[in-house]
């Protein structure tokens, strides 16, 4: 069969129990006031549970230590994961660990993989990726100024970089270096891994954002100094010069992954929305009863629906061509996605009012990691051009000064065309 929207009745039953499993025991998760040893402790029990259900690090290759189930399968898991914030580090496909386990597995050495890739899998330890720099713009990383130079065995690195999503905490960081300044553009960086007790690595802090506190335990965005870092040779991941094809491998996968989630947020945000609109009433009935509201939902249920078909059009791509081949699809998503997102929660804060605005509803946080969905893993604007670029490259300029479809120059085409013809009926006539 060419398309298919059925999902096999098996891999259905595994989606119900994680739909029951997600609302019953991660949500509560989200309101829990614990210190972070009882609440890494209340996961872990949770995590069992998962890994139980052979549904633990699912965006991995069985041969990787994933269970392979592909990214079309993984779409459909993420959407329910995505719903809650602590849902992906129950289910071990947290970012920006699952990203980084895919660039170890398909680019690490066996004592790589040994050292960092086996106890990230685990859930033993953290990673984080360190690529944007303060200095630098983050949506052309060809600009990248962190520089790492060989000296004897070892990597000397220098750098400032920010915005490195759990540097904190994280056991080692994966950095997006220059190594080769004279080479081109896309050959100039490399990735090397850089634990976190390398001497002269500097974590100053977890920038300030729009995430606020809830960002908890010491998750967030790092700003870290490489000062003369000293990290062995052998931590280079892949051959020097490979940065940006790793990137890629890791990027496109990375973005679809976030996408995946946001559809669950979505669909979380339109359920309060609709609930809501049955609950309040105002001039006489039910806001359900008002037209704006109706748009509202009719337009939010569009929008998600479209995000939703493209999201997995575009896994469909990449289970089916690879990530390479699904470029243009990954863009379209990444960028349309994260606005649909964003409207999707916005249309749900406005029919709460002042309860929408305020911390007791999640509406308010969902909005504020909303909003940086259209700045990570590169802004809209990037994508935009991305994908107009790749559908313009099937474009030719017409001949001649008149666009293709000019009317009157169809016209006297047609007339050329088919005068013949309207001779001989004038004729016979
Ligand atoms: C919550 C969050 C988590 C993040 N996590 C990580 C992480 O773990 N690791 C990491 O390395 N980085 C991370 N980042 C950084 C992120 O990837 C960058 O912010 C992003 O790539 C943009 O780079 P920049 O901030 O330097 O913006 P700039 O490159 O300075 O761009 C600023 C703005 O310029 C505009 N712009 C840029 N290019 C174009 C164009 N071609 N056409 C039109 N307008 C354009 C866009 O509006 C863009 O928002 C994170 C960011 C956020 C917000």
């Amino acid at each position: 069969m060419t398309w298919d929207f059925s999902t096999e009745p098996e891999f259905e039953k595994k989606l119900e129990w994680m739909r029951e499993f997600v609302l019953e025991e991660v949500y509560p998760l989200e309101v829990l006031e614990a210190n972070e040893k009882d609440f890494m402790l209340a996961i872990w029990h949770l995590q069992q549970q998962v890994k139980k259900q052979k549904l633990w690090a699912t965006h991995l290759p069985p041969e990787l230590g994933g269970q392979g189930y592909g990214q079309v399968k993984l779409g459909l898991m993420h959407e329910i994961e995505g719903a809650s914030v602590w849902a992906p580090i129950v289910f071990g496909n947290q970012a920006p660990d699952s990203g980084n386990s895919e660039v170890l597995a398909h680019f690490g050495t066996e004592e790589q993989k040994k050292r960092w890739l086996l106890p990230l899998l685990d859930g033993k330890i953290r990673s984080a990726f360190s690529m944007t720099e303060p200095n630098t713009a983050g949506s052309d990383p060809t600009l990248l100024s962190t520089t790492a130079v060989l000296d004897g065995d070892e990597w000397v690195i220098n750098g400032h970089k920010w915005f490195t999503s759990n540097g904190m905490i994280a056991d080692f960081l994966i950095a997006m270096v220059v190594t080769e300044p004279k080479a081109d553009a896309y050959e100039r960086a490399s990735m090397i891994i850089v634990p976190s007790d390398a001497p002269g690595l500097k974590r100053l802090r977890n920038i300030p954002t729009m995430g606020g506190e809830h960002e908890r335990f010491g998750y967030g965005h790092a700003e870290v100094l490489y000062e003369d870092v000293r990290v062995p040779k052998d931590n280079l991941l892949g051959e020097r010069g490979q940065g940006f094809l790793i990137a890629q491998a890791r990027l496109g996968p990375g973005r679809i992954h976030h996408c995946m989630r946001w559809l669950g947020q979505a669909r979380r945000a339109f359920d309060m929305l609709c609930e809501r609109s049955l609950q309040r009433e105002a001039f006489g009935k039910k806001l359900a009863g008002h037209q704006t509201v109706q748009n509202w939902i009719a337009d939010s249920a569009a929008e998600m629906q479209a995000a939703r078909l493209m999201t997995l059009h575009a896994a469909w791509v990449i289970d089916t061509h690879g990530a390479a081949a699904a470029r243009k699809e990954i863009s379209l998503i990444k960028f349309f996605g994260a606005n649909v997102l964003h409207d999707v929660i916005d249309r749900a804060i406005q029919i709460h009012g002042s309860l929408g605005y305020s911390s007791d509803m999640p509406l308010e946080e969902m909005y504020r990691h909303a909003r940086a969905a259209r700045m990570y893993d590169g802004p809209d604007e990037v994508h935009r051009v991305s994908v107009a670029r790749q559908i313009l490259a099937g474009y030719q300029p017409p001949k001649g000064m008149w666009p293709r479809e000019h009317v009157p120059t169809r016209r006297a085409a047609a007339q050329r065309k088919f005068a013949a013809l309207l001779e001989a009926a004038v004729t016979d006539a």
